[in-house]
């Protein structure tokens, strides 16, 4: 900026600062500002409209349009030119509105006399959350400075927009209005479990006010000293925890590796050379950074974009030199309320004292939920404008298993998590005592039970659990959690330590199941309209042919000297599997020849989810060595109903009479044909429907390791008679769920479904 335009911008950012810091109501404050920077800027009139409900832009204050119309006007995000810029996120400037195509003209503003426009986003996370706006009775061209001022005040005005004091008062006009509180919201989970405590709402964003240095030396200096800071606090906080081995571990040392990154420093101080304060100078970096990146549908560049904000707050933080006081809650039980968030800074809170942790834009690949998992903190996600709904200090409690949280729950939502959180204990104490017992009915059926695996964390569950084996490992999940797609060294690695841990029980390797929602960070997001039902999961390791062979690779050397099983998910006809498995034969071979140790023995099975292979049965059984019955996919594909979203998941039930019929026939079918059948989706891991099953005739269960002790309390005490006979007749019902029936099958003839 040229220095008339920056005395005039350092002018209205003093005028802003002074008016938000006075005394006024924040109606009058709004007002105030809005009449300044039409004055400041020589404009005719102005506009300040905020984001309300996420969709909507609500007009808050206006200078130089009808008085009393504040609260009055909305439009739709994307109406208009004030639609517009909150849509993209993008200022613009017309020369002449009622020339533009996307002019919205609203009778009630009284606008008639005014021609040119100007608009920018006040924004927070890379999103608008309102407009700021000015008008000219002339056609008039906004020029490139005064933009570039325009947007320096809407920088600072957005940290007033976006301030507690804000939330409030956005909060008492929902109520003047006669809008119920709400209290109960519905998310997405990505850790399971109940937590009970105060929210501490994660701002860790900075205010930069001060934009210009006077003294770069001074700035270099500082900037200097709070980077090296950062850093030293940053290893000493990691080496200080004890968290075990696994991926979250490499995720935080990943951070720790960016935070240290010299080009990123190099950013930095260029920009305080150039006259910037070291805060601005760290938002500079960032923005230009985003600026090229943000366009991008690479995951694993949106992710490091994500890593980017977090390490540019924690630095702005230690420049502000209010880094330390994170948590002003003194609660021993917290629950961490966060807009998104960063894997490091859930350590800068003492996580044994994190009961929850909820992400308004979380998704389940995120790292943070990994960590979290891995600490078995409950996560729950993607519940749109729940981050300035919620103030620190206020009770929440979150149901990690079904997606809520309650906000400041009652008694009874209080007492009813209270009771899960013991009857969590109580069963972990429970697990210990079944440990050693075998997992057989009342009338002696061994009922063989296995475990899910996919992050390093559950390996534990082998030993904890006793259990049969490991019915599914999910490979995708350690290729999720590394930062490059691993080779086959490091595969072998993987799974050789999987094998190792088993000591000797069945193993199930699944092959690379990516896509839908498993995304991986380094591998470009094909941005599917369907993706669930697209390219993923066996359509994409087919067509690369080279990573399904580098992971046959591995399993074979990881399995040397010892059994191997290899299933295939998302198969959709007999040539897919015929096809997948001549890939895996094919390596055998080669192995062979290259003189290397092959397994003992190689069995070959694939995952039943999608209902066409339903229908080719016969035909697969008789050439696959056995079958697992991922219930999530197949589900969702047979009721037509997306597993992921959170508005459907009640409607549809598994235990209900088309779906238990159809999983009888499969496993009627393996049983005659002599073929090994289990099940590893989520239906094995809950007892009631592990229950089902069981009297459809499986007995082979794949679950959750932190499942397991319920589902086998249930086995312990059922008689499979008894439970074979009663599925007979529920079949016949068509009632949306058999649930009820079965939950009082199960009281009544005392079996435990905790
Ligand atoms: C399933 O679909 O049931 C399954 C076990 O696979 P995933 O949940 O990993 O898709
Ligand atoms: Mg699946």
């Amino acid at each position: 900026m040229k220095s008339p335009a920056i005395n005039q911008a350092m002018n209205i950012l003093r005028l802003l600062r002074e008016i938000s810091e006075g005394a006024d109501t924040l109606p009058v404050k709004l007002d105030k500002i809005i009449t300044m920077i039409v004055r400041e800027m020589k404009a005719d009139a102005g506009t300040c409209y905020l984001v309300v409900d996420d969709n909507y832009l609500e007009l808050f204050a206006s200078c130089g349009f009808n008085p009393g119309i504040a609260h009055k006007i909305s439009l739709r995000v994307g109406e208009g030119l004030v639609g517009d810029v909150a849509e993209h996120n993008r200022s613009l400037a017309v020369a002449d509105v009622w020339k533009h195509p996307k002019f919205s003209y609203k009778p009630d503003m009284g606008e008639d006399a005014y021609k040119s426009f100007i608009g920018v986003p006040l924004s927070r996370w890379r999103r608008a959350i309102g407009v700021l706006t000015l008008q000219k009775k002339e056609i008039y061209e906004y020029t490139r400075l005064e933009m570039e001022i325009l947007e320096t005040v809407a920088m600072v005005l957005s940290e007033l927009v976006a301030s507690e004091e804000m939330s409030e008062y956005k909060n008492s006009l929902i109520r003047a209005r006669g809008q119920s509180e709400k209290e109960k919201y519905k998310g997405l989970s990505l850790s399971k479990g109940y937590g009970l405590g105060n929210a501490v709402v994660h701002r860790r964003r900075q205010v930069v006010t001060k934009i210009f240095a006077e003294d770069k030396e001074k700035e270099l200096k500082k900037l200097e000293a709070a980077h090296t800071r950062m850093n030293a606090d940053l290893d000493e906080k990691f080496d200080a925890a004890k968290l075990g081995i696994g991926e979250h571990v490499d995720i935080l040392d990943a951070y720790r590796m960016f935070a240290k990154d010299k080009g990123w420093y190099k950013k930095i101080a260029d920009n305080v050379q150039s006259g910037l304060t070291a805060e601005a100078a760290v938002e500079r970096a960032y923005e230009d950074m985003w600026n090229r990146l943000s366009g991008t549908t690479d995951s694993y560049l949106k992710e490091r974009l994500h890593d980017l904000r977090d390490v540019a707050d924690r630095l702005l933080g230690y420049l502000s030199g209010d880094n330390a006081a994170l948590s002003p809650v003194n609660s021993d039980n917290l629950i961490i309320v966060a807009q998104t968030m960063g894997p490091a800074d859930l350590m800068d809170y003492d996580y044994t004292k994190i009961r929850g942790l909820i992400i308004e834009d979380g998704t389940p690949t995120m790292h943070v939920a990994i960590v979290a998992k891995a600490l078995n903190i409950p996560v729950v996600a993607k519940i749109k404008g729940i981050f300035s709904e919620i103030k620190t200090g206020e009770m929440l409690a979150v149901d990690g298993n079904e997606g809520y949280v309650y906000i400041r729950p009652g008694i009874p939502v209080q007492e009813k998590i209270k009771a899960k959180i013991a009857e969590k204990e109580k069963l972990q104490a429970r697990l210990a005592e079944l440990k050693d017992l075998p997992g057989k009915t009342k009338d002696g059926v061994k009922i063989n039970m296995y475990i899910n695996v996919g992050l390093a964390f559950d390996l534990d569950y082998i030993e904890s659990t006793n259990c049969d084996g490991v019915g599914l490992y999910r490979t995708e999940i350690p290729f999720m959690a590394s930062d490059v797609m691993p080779d086959v060294e490091k595969q072998v690695g993987y799974y050789k330590e999987l094998m190792d841990r088993a000591d000797g029980r069945k193993v199930i390797f699944r092959s690379l199941d990516v896509g839908s929602d498993k995304l991986l960070p380094y591998w470009g997001n094909v941005g599917e309209d369907n993706p669930a039902i697209g390219w993923r999961s066996i359509r994409i390791t087919l067509d690369r042919r080279a990573i399904l062979r580098k992971q046959m690779r591995a399993f074979l050397r990881a399995a040397a000297g010892r059994e191997l099983n290899v299933m295939f998910p998302m198969i959709s006809n007999l040539s897919e599997f015929e096809d997948a498995k001549e890939t895996l034969m094919i390596e055998l071979e080669k192995e062979k020849r290259r003189h290397g140790e092959v397994p003992s023995k190689v069995n070959v099975g694939l995952m039943i989810e999608v209902p066409s292979v339903v229908f080719q049965l016969d035909a697969i059984l008789k050439q696959a060595d056995f079958i697992s019955i991922g219930t999530n996919d197949l589900a969702q594909f047979i009721f037509a109903c997306d597993r992921g979203n959170p508005r459907l998941s009640e409607r549809y039930d598994v235990l209900s009479a088309p779906f238990l019929k159809m999983m009888g026939e499969i496993v009627s079918k393996a049983d005659e044909a002599g073929v090994y059948c289990s099940v590893c989706g989520e239906m094995a891991s809950n007892p009631i429907e592990a229950l089902a099953l069981i009297g459809l005739g499986y007995r082979n269960l794949s679950m959750s390791g932190s499942s397991f002790g319920r589902v086998k309390s249930m086995v312990r005490s059922v008689n499979t008679i008894d439970i074979e006979d009663y599925i007979k007749t529920l079949l016949k019902s068509n009632k949306r769920t058999l649930r009820p029936q079965l939950i009082s099958y199960a009281y009544d003839h005392g079996i435990e479904i905790y």
